[in-house]
């Protein structure tokens, strides 16, 4: 297989069930399931042209579009997670929930 920081999404398919044939829930979480052994890598996709956060593309299914310059993060704190529950819109980039 071709080494590729993110995977493409086959002809056809929705974002959310591209999501779920490539995803595995590990506890509360959620991973690709080619590196879900490797939480802290991030998780992307080749969506619309150009590899994305799956996490970013998880929120904004939810919620709309990420604001500009905002980070989209996990509560569990692995970073390669788009278990939606988990995911929280972060005040900056670097910047963490709680920040003190
Ligand atoms: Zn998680």
């Amino acid at each position: 297989m071709t080494e590729y920081r993110g995977i493409y999404a086959p002809r056809g398919l929705s974002l959310e069930k591209t999501i779920a044939f490539y995803s595995v829930k590990v506890g509360d979480c959620v991973f690709w399931r080619h590196h879900w052994d490797q939480p802290e890598r991030p998780a992307f996709l080749r969506w619309q042209g150009k590899p994305q956060l799956v996490s970013r593309l998880i929120w904004a299914s939810e919620h709309g579009p990420v604001p500009r310059g905002r980070p989209v993060l996990q509560e569990c704190g692995h970073r390669g997670c788009f278990a939606l529950k988990h995911l929280y819109l972060g005040t900056r980039k670097g910047g963490r929930k709680g920040n003190g």
